[in-house]
């Protein structure tokens, strides 16, 4: 296997399902209900940043399709088609069939045609863009948040954030939480059933990729409100609970990226169909506090006083 041509046809060439015509030509085609939207993103993986060099293809290829299809869910659309822009270093097979074995295991999983996408040299990183239909009412943005409505998170926090900790250093945590938390990091599954299911219930949302108190300040920011945030109620897995060290743990809570779970807002008068939802999806949901007319992110102990992050989310600049 010699030329990108090969690698095209041999690992990215998948079956499709709503797809007038796929990869091969100079583009693909691609047809949609006129009643719905669509909705575009994009998110590149590189290595040294987003992931170690030495991680399973086969999780980073899931990876790579799972956080942007995180970005589908936080925007309540339905995924339907991706593209994938690979650059590696070299023509490795082991890695590209591990790699693309993850990537369709995802894109079946959420009935993801594969589409197109670009096959380069260079640093090993990964560039896919998703596109999703929407009809134009239910779309989900970050600025829809009144004052009034409800904050809610999907899951639990800080997990995958512990995991690279633990992936890093030693922690005194035992084996089923270290593995919990490494699976969190290396395995997020995107919720995108229950953006779906948000439709008509949410007043604005997003995925949680950069940590809750940055995300947060996206949907304040966006929506011209403030949050208010009781830490006391923020949804904590038990292998997060492991962790004996206060201080990191709420840094995990707060600050930490890369969960994949959806903040998203709603008036309290769909509080029990929300927690309808929750249940029947199997998803944890927790009111995690309220919209405020104001600014900002404001995160308050048990007793009522502030509490101040140590640290903001990521930012590749700062
Ligand atoms: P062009 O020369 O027009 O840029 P390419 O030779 O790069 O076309 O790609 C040929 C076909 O293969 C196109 O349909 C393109 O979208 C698709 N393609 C290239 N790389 C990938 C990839 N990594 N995954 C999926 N499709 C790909
Ligand atoms: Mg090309």
């Amino acid at each position: 296997m010699t030329s990108e041509f090969d690698v095209i046809a041999h690992y990215f060439s998948g079956p499709t399902r709503h797809t007038v015509l796929g990869i091969g030509d100079d583009a693909a085609l691609l047809s949609c209900n006129p009643a719905n939207r669509l909705a575009v993103s994009t998110d590149t993986l590189v290595s040294g940043t987003h992931f170690l060099p030495e991680t399973d293809p086969y999780l980073l290829g899931r990876k790579t399709l799972a956080v942007n299809l995180s970005d589908m869910a936080a925007c309540a659309a339905q995924p339907s088609w991706a593209t994938l822009a690979l650059t590696l270093p070299s023509i490795d097979t082991v890695w590209l069939d591990r790699f693309s074995s993850g990537f369709f295991a995802m894109a079946e999983a959420y009935a993801v045609d594969l589409v197109g996408g670009d096959t380069t040299r260079g640093p090993l990183a990964m560039t896919v863009t998703v596109i999703g239909t929407v009809p134009a009412a239910n779309f989900l943005s970050r600025a829809g948040a009144r004052p009034g409505d409800d904050l809610w998170v999907s899951g639990t926090l800080g997990d995958a954030a512990l995991g690279l900790i633990a992936g890093r250093r030693s922690v005194p945590l035992s084996e089923p939480a270290r593995s919990f938390c490494l699976e969190r990091l290396n395995n997020p599954d995107p919720r995108v059933a229950l953006g779906l299911g948000l439709r008509g219930l949410a007043s604005s949302a997003i995925d949680i990729s950069d940590g809750l108190v940055a995300d947060a300040g996206h949907i304040a920011r966006a929506s011209g409100v403030g949050l208010q945030i009781a830490f006391a109620q923020l949804p904590q897995s038990d292998a997060l609970r492991e962790l004996d060290d206060g201080q990191e743990r709420q840094q995990c809570l707060l600050s930490g990226g890369d969960d994949y779970e959806l903040l998203f807002t709603a008036a309290p008068a769909h509080c029990s169909a929300i927690e309808t939802l929750g249940h029947a999806l199997g998803v944890r949901l927790t009111c995690v506090g309220k919209v405020v007319s104001g600014v900002g992110v404001r995160i308050q102990d048990a007793g009522g006083d502030e509490i101040v992050p140590s640290r903001g989310g990521y930012d590749h600049f700062s």
